[in-house]
């Protein structure tokens, strides 16, 4: 069963709808032209986990894409909580997206008609097993310069090279890639942040040219009310052989142990077990 059939109703244009209606025409200019932003979030217990800090991002994002949503906060989380309780999950992954429309097909989208859409779907683990730790490699694509990308949008048309990446990266027998930025540095993956272990500290990309992720802001609080020291700094792929443990975040990947990148192996330590324990512990604390 696809994604086109696999609900009963989600939230769209103002209301729900029925899931197989949810439907945009051939010609729309999010398809064509990447005028798109979504936002993952996931639900633990009945409770939408940073839900208003998701959303903020989503409105953030078409600003910095060049259109409004036409919707307010509020508005959007309602429209949350409402796709969640159509299909009536305690637990689930929601997928908010606003896209520009069909009344124009041209490089611009000025006065274009703006849609946005939230449905909820049951996610369990993102990687299979994710507590086996994955398996990566490093991506031939490079996370693009700031000057050549709006890299602090969440918006659609930056997931291709992830796409592209990933799927090279499964056909090795890896799980995912880790993806350098344009300067050669180590950045993250194809849809989660990532952090290093060394000495007892967090080493982690500043995220000057990728997304800052709400799953590595909450990780590294995490860690630092424990009294791990956290690093933000430029790292090096030469310095990979040098940490101990290394993992994945992300609202999907939650926090992920990596045990190999490349022919580089890592523990999957206390460090990395015991902050996947705590950001467990805290999506599912009632609000
Ligand atoms: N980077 C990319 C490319 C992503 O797709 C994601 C997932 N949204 C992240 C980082 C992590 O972001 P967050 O923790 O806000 O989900």
């Amino acid at each position: 069963m696809g994604f086109d059939t696999c609900g009963s109703r989600l939230w769209m244009d103002g209301k729900l709808v029925d899931w197989t209606q949810a439907n945009v025409h051939v010609l729309t200019h999010g398809l064509h032209y990447g005028s798109c932003v979504f936002e993952g979030t996931r639900v633990y217990g009945g409770n939408i986990f940073k839900l208003e800090a998701h959303n903020k991002r989503l409105l953030r994002s078409a600003q910095i894409l060049g259109f409004e949503v036409p919707y307010s906060l509020e508005a959007l989380n309602q429209a949350c909580r409402e796709a969640v309780e159509a299909e009536g999950f305690a637990d689930c992954y929601i997928r908010p997206v606003a896209w520009c429309g069909s009344d124009k097909m041209a490089i611009d989208r000025d006065n274009i008609d703006i849609h946005v859409a939230v449905a909820a779907w049951n996610m369990g683990d993102y990687f299979d097993d994710k507590m086996r730790g994955l398996k990566l490699c490093l991506a031939d694509w490079r996370r693009p310069d700031p000057a050549t990308a709006p890299h602090d949008a969440k918006a659609s048309g930056l997931y291709m090279i992830c796409s592209l990446s990933k799927s090279a990266a499964q056909a090795k027998g890896c799980d995912d890639a880790l993806m350098l930025d344009w300067r050669g540095q180590v950045a993250e993956g194809t849809g989660a942040n990532v952090f290093f272990i060394r000495d007892g500290a967090l080493h982690t990309p500043t995220p000057d040219c990728f997304l800052n992720g709400i799953t590595r802001q909450t990780v590294i609080g995490l860690a630092r009310d424990k009294g791990l020291e956290v690093i933000e700094r430029a790292i090096l792929p030469e310095e990979l052989p040098t940490f101990s443990e290394t993992f994945f975040t992300g609202t999907a990947a939650e926090v992920t142990p990596i045990r190999q990148i490349d022919n580089i192996h890592y523990q999957i330590g206390h460090v990395t077990l015991g902050l996947a324990q705590d950001y467990n512990r805290l999506v599912n604390a009632k609000a």
